[in-house]
C-alpha cells in the first residue's frame, strides 16, 4: 500500500486528458516490467500504468488491457495473433531496408525477433519523425492483422506490419514483434493483469489513503470482484465497460454469465488413491461420477435456438461436432429457452453401446467437419448444468445443479446421456465400497471416478478441492499423469538416424511465464510415432532456446522447438534434480524436480503449452509422493 501512496497520475502522463494514450507509454511499462525481477514491483508498475490511463483517457483502458494480455478478442472468438516468423521477417525487411539474409542471420544469433527489430530500427536513420503510435492504433492494427484472411492475406499482413514498424521508435518495435508472434511474455500472467486492473480502479476511485486502515481490504475486495466477474464472463469487452461504469464491488452483478460466452471450466484435483479421498471428504456428502475419457464440451443453447460447443480452453468447437450441435435442440425439454451444460464428448459405438477410448476420438477431424463424413460417433455425457432459463447456477450447490440438469434435457442412449454416478448423495468411510465403484467404472470403459462434494458450488477455472480425481492408474500405483510441452530433441542414432531419438520435456510456471525442463524422454515410442513426431516437431524448430526456457547447460538438446506440442506422460516417480528446473525453488532452493521413466500416454491437442502441468502442481505431486511412500523429501535423482 505504501508504494501507491505518492502517486500523481498527471505527472506521469505525457499526453493531455482525453487524448489518445501513446503506445510508447505502454511499451515503456512493458520494458520496465521485463527488467524488474521482483513480482510485487512488476504488478505495481502495471497498476501505475492503468491508473494513469484511468485518470486521463479511460476509453483507452480496454485496448491497453488487451495489449497487456497479448489478445485481440476474448478467446472464444478464436481471433488470434501468432503471426508466422516468415511474415514478420518480410515486414521487417521492408521497414528497415535490410536483406532477408541479414535478418535471418541476426535472428539466429539473437534468438528473439523482437530484439532484432529493435536493433534494426535503432540504427535506421529517418528523414522525418513518424507520427507516434497510439494504444488504440496499435490494437486496431493487431485486430486487422489477425482478421486478415483469404487470397493475398500474406501480402496484406506484411503491409500492415510494415506500417506499424515504420512508425515505431525506441522500445516499441521489440514489443510489437513479440506481441504479433503471440509471445509477449513480459513475465506477467493473465491473473496478474486482472489483479492490477482491480487495484488500479480501486485506487483511482477511492485513493490510496489508509487513514481508516482499510486500504488492503478495499484492494482485496476489488480483486475478488474482478476475478469473480471475469470467471463468470471471461471477456474484457464485457468487464472493462462495467468496471468504468459501476462500483467495483458490484461487478459480478453486471458482468454476468450469458449463453454464448463460455465460462472457464472447473477442474479437479489429483489424488493418490481412495484413502486420500475418504480422508478429505470425511463427514461430507459426496457423489462418485464416472470419469469419461473424451474431450470437455461446454454446451450452450441460446434463446434464439443456437448451439455452441466450447473446449476446455474456451475455443469454439462447434465446427468439430456438428452432429452433437444438431442433436441438442431435440433433447431440450419443453419450456427450456436457454441452458449451459458441462459435458464430456466421448467416442461411442452406438451399435454395441460401447464407450471407446480417447485415441479413437482423437482421429476425428478438428475443424469444419461435415456430418456426412463422420466415422467416429460421439456421445455427450452431461455432468453439470451451469445455466437454465436465465438463471445462473454457478453459485448453487451441486445437488441443485444436478436437478437442473435433468430439468434441462432428456437422455437419449448413445447420443446424450447423464454421467453415471454411484449413489446420488452419499457419505462413506468404506474403502472397499469406493474401490468397487472404481473397478466398475474402469470395467465400463472409463478412466475412473471424479468424486464431488454435493454442497460445492461451480468454481470456474479453479482446480478445486471439491472435485477429486480417482483414476484407474492409481490402482497400478503409478500416480497421476503430467501434461508437458516438448521444447527440444536429440537426433536418433543407428536405426533411428533421420528421426529424433529423444525429447526434452517441460512444465509451465505461470507465475514467471516460463517453461522449466522436467525430463528427457527416449523410450517407449514406436518407429511410426518417432517418424510422425519428428515431422511435426521439425516445423517448430527455433535457432536457440527461448529466453523463457529454464534448462541446464549440462543437458542441451541438439535442437530447440517453440513450445507448441503438449504430451501427456506417465512416470514412475519424482525426484529432486540438479539438472532439471521444474518447480525450481519450491521443493529445493536451488534444484528442480524431475520425473523418472516417463512414458507417452497421448498427444494432447486440446491443451496449449500454457495448460501444461504447472510448477506448483509438480511440487504438490512430489510432496505427496514423499508423504505416501515414506521417502525422504530430499531424495536425489539417481541417474
Ligand atoms: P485437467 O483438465 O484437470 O487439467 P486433464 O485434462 O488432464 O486435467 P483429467 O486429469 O483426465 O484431465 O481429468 C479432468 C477432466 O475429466 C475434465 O476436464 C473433464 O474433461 C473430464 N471428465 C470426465 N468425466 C467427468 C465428470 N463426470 N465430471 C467432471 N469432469 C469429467
Amino acid at each position: 500500500a505504501k508504494a501507491y501512496a505518492n502517486f500523481d497520475s498527471a505527472e506521469l502522463a505525457t499526453w493531455k486528458a482525453g487524448e489518445p494514450v501513446p503506445f510508447l507509454f505502454l511499451a515503456s511499462t512493458f520494458e520496465a516490467i521485463a527488467n524488474q525481477p521482483k513480482r510485487l514491483q512488476m504488478t505495481q508498475l502495471l497498476v501505475t500504468a492503468f491508473r494513469t490511463i484511468l485518470a486521463t483517457t479511460p476509453e483507452d483502458l480496454l485496448p491497453a488491457v488487451y495489449l497487456c494480455s497479448n489478445q485481440v478478442a476474448p478467446s472464444h472468438e478464436g481471433l488470434e495473433l501468432g503471426i508466422g516468423d516468415s511474415i514478420l521477417m518480410k515486414a521487417l525487411c521492408q521497414a528497415t531496408g535490410k536483406s532477408m539474409q541479414k535478418i535471418k542471420d541476426d535472428y539466429a544469433e539473437a534468438g528473439d525477433l523482437g530484439n532484432v527489430a529493435a536493433a534494426a530500427r535503432a540504427k535506421q536513420k529517418t528523414m522525418f519523425k513518424p507520427k507516434p503510435l497510439t494504444v488504440q492504433g496499435v490494437f486496431k492494427a493487431f485486430q486487422a492483422i489477425a482478421r486478415t484472411q483469404g487470397t493475398k492475406s500474406q501480402e496484406r499482413k506484411v503491409d500492415l506490419i510494415n506500417k506499424l514498424l515504420v512508425s515505431s521508435t525506441d522500445v516499441e518495435p521489440g514489443f510489437i514483434m513479440r506481441a504479433l508472434q503471440g509471445k509477449l511474455r513480459i513475465g506477467l500472467g493473465d491473473e496478474t493483469v486482472r489483479v492490477a486492473l482491480a487495484h488500479a480502479q480501486s485506487l483511482h476511485r477511492h485513493g490510496a489513503d489508509n487513514a481508516d486502515g482499510k486500504l488492503a481490504n478495499r484492494l482485496e475486495t476489488a480483486v475478488q470482484a474482478v476475478k469473480q466477474a471475469y470467471s463468470q464472463c471471461p471477456s474484457y469487452d464485457a468487464l472493462i465497460p462495467a468496471l468504468l461504469q459501476y462500483p467495483i464491488e458490484d461487478l459480478p452483478d453486471h458482468v454476468r454469465f450469458t449463453p454464448g460466452v463460455p465460462v472457464k471450466p472447473m477442474l479437479a484435483k489429483a489424488t493418490t488413491g481412495i484413502a486420500e479421498v475418504l480422508e478429505k471428504f470425511t463427514d461430507q456428502e459426496f457423489t462418485c461420477e464416472y470419469k469419461y475419457d473424451g474431450e470437455r464440451a461446454q454446451v450452450h443453447y441460446t434463446e434464439d435456438g443456437k448451439v455452441f460447443i466450447y473446449s476446455r480452453n474456451s475455443e469454439n468447437n462447434t465446427g468439430k461436432y456438428p452432429d452433437i450441435a444438431a442433436i441438442v435442440p431435440s433433447m431440450v425439454r419443453e419450456g427450456v429457452k436457454s441452458m449451459v451444460l458441462d459435458c464430456e464428448a466421448v467416442a461411442f459405438e452406438r451399435a454395441t453401446g460401447k464407450i471407446l477410448p480417447f485415441q479413437v476420438l482423437s482421429t476425428r477431424k478438428r475443424k469444419d467437419v461435415e456430418v456426412a463424413d463422420i466415422k467416429v460417433q460421439v456421445c455427450l455425457f452431461a455432468f453439470d448444468c451451469l445455466y437454465l432459463n436465465g438463471a445462473m447456477l454457478l453459485q448453487k450447490p451441486l445437488t441443485e445443479r444436478r436437478t437442473a440438469l435433468s430439468q434441462a434435457v432428456r437422455e437419449k442412449p448413445g447420443e446424450l446421456q447423464f454421467a453415471l454416478f454411484k449413489a446420488h448423495s452419499y457419505t462413506s468411510t468404506d474403502v472397499e465400497e469406493l474401490g468397487t465403484f472404481l473397478n466398475e467404472s474402469v470395467a465400463a470403459g472409463t478412466e475412473g471416478l471424479i468424486v464431488k462434494t454435493m454442497d460445492s458450488t461451480y468454481e470456474p477455472s479453479r482446480r478445486s478441492l471439491h472435485w477429486l480425481k480417482l483414476k484407474k492408474d492409481y490402482l497400478e500405483g503409478v500416480g497421476d499423469t503430467l501434461d508437458v510441452a516438448v521444447i527440444g530433441a536429440w537426433f536418433g542414432k543407428g536405426k533411428r538416424s533421420g528421426v529424433f531419438g529423444a525429447f526434452l520435456l517441460a512444465v509451465y510456471n505461470p507465475e514467471g511465464e516460463e517453461f522449466q525442463t522436467i525430463s528427457k524422454i527416449g523410450t517407449g515410442f514406436s518407429e511410426e510415432q518417432l517418424k510422425q513426431f519428428s515431422e511435426e516437431l521439425r516445423l517448430h524448430t527455433i535457432p536457440t532456446a527461448k529466453p523463457y526456457y529454464r534448462y541446464s547447460e549440462t543437458l542441451l538438446p541438439d535442437i530447440w522447438f517453440d513450445a507448441k506440442t503438449v504430451w501427456e506422460v506417465k512416470c514412475a516417480d519424482f525426484s529432486i534434480s540438479p539438472r532439471h528446473k521444474a518447480a525450481l525453488g519450491l521443493a529445493d532452493p536451488d534444484k528442480g524436480i524431475s520425473i523418472r521413466f516417463p512414458r507417452l500416454v497421448k498427444v494432447r491437442d486440446d491443451k496449449t503449452p500454457e495448460d501444461a502441468t504447472s510448477a506448483e502442481q509438480v511440487a504438490e505431486m512430489y510432496f505427496k509422493q514423499a508423504l505416501t511412500s515414506g521417502q525422504q523429501k530430499g531424495k536425489q535423482e539417481d541417474e
